[in-house]
């Protein structure tokens, strides 16, 4: 029997159910949530995340500027964009497009983003927050993401063996830290694996639950998985396909078609954990804006 298929874009469509009453809430006290999104140069996959990001934002009456600027900006131009809207009551969120070109240090514009307006959880201080666990932070929306997605199809992890395949400042180790937590949705044995990693199919396949994060088409082949385990494909590479009407497509990491015969449920690419990540994407940016209605002495949302 095939495993169960975990439709992210459906849960990801209730996440955004939920926000709406939230969105509604704010919006009775005058307050509009607002994203802000710098993209630095015109590299089409950027172009097209920071599309989507728009779109979800307009899907659900949230203020989205999308703020498109040259492959040359200098850094301190950069430094002063963020600088202000930092300091713009419009915006909850700000989020800079990664990759950046290589004339800008990304640790220097990460750790220019107001705190409680990084919505990416990227700044050293919501990696912190997230590390101890206190709950005050943001998540990063990939690995919050997939949380949320077990946790609605009712995998529990607690006490289970998960491993992660990618070590990435995105995906693998803020998925470790989170899953690791003391409390609900987390509790689980983490190992993380990565290029270095010694005899990988012997751990991989010790998974109850085997997470693949390495952006490479195919890489988790159907002995690497354990009957029965939960895969989850974070992969999104795009593959030459000359009958797909753009000419290409977008696969995983995971060979799906041999995996599913294994697994007991698993996630598609597309419409896995791609609608997840921008689901939460919109989470953390309705947050922020409860949190700075609060800030400013408004009633708890
Ligand atoms: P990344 O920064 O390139 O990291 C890839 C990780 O894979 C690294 O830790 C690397 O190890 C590891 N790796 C590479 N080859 C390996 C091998 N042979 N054996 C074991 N580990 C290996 O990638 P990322 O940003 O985390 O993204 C990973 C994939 O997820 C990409 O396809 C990306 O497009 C996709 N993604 C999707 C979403 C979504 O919303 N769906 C969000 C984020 C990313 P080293 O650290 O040793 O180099």
């Amino acid at each position: 029997m095939g495993a169960r298929i975990l439709e992210g874009k459906q849960v990801a469509d209730g996440v955004k159910r939920g926000l709406r009453e939230r969105i509604a809430v704010l919006e009775a006290r005058g307050v509009v949530p607002g994203l802000a999104v710098i993209m630095v140069g015109d590299d089409p996959a950027s172009a097209s995340y920071v599309n989507m990001k728009g779109k979800a934002c307009q899907e659900l009456g949230l203020r989205s500027r999308a703020l498109r600027m040259p492959v040359d900006l200098p850094e301190d131009e950069l430094l002063k964009l963020i600088d202000g809207l930092n300091h713009d009551p419009e915006i909850n969120g700000i989020l800079v497009q990664m990759p950046v070109p290589k004339h800008i240090d990304v640790g220097k514009v990460i750790a220019a983003i107001d705190p409680d307006k990084d919505v990416d959880a990227f700044h050293p201080i919501n990696v912190g927050k997230m590390l101890i666990g206190s709950g005050d932070g943001f998540l990063p929306a990939t690995p919050h993401g997939i949380q949320v997605l077990l946790a609605a199809y009712g995998i529990d992890v607690a006490g289970k063996h998960v491993v992660i395949i990618g070590r990435s400042n995105i995906v693998g180790k803020p998925l470790a830290a989170i899953l690791m937590q003391k409390g609900k949705g987390a509790d689980a044995t983490v190992t993380v694996c990565h290029s270095r990693t010694r005899d990988l199919r012997a751990i991989t396949t010790q998974a109850d639950v085997l997470v693949c994060a390495v952006g490479k088409a195919g890489f988790v082949t159907a002995d690497m998985v354990r009957e029965g385990a939960v895969v989850v494909d974070v992969g999104s590479n795009r593959i030459e396909d000359p009958a797909a009407p753009r000419g290409y497509r977008f696969v995983g990491d995971v060979d799906f078609e041999a995996v599913r015969e294994k697994a007991s449920a698993i996630t598609p690419v597309p419409k896995g954990v791609g609608p997840m990540t921008i689901a939460m994407l919109m989470y953390n940016t309705v947050l922020a804006a409860e949190r700075a209605l609060e800030r400013q002495g408004g009633p708890k949302v």
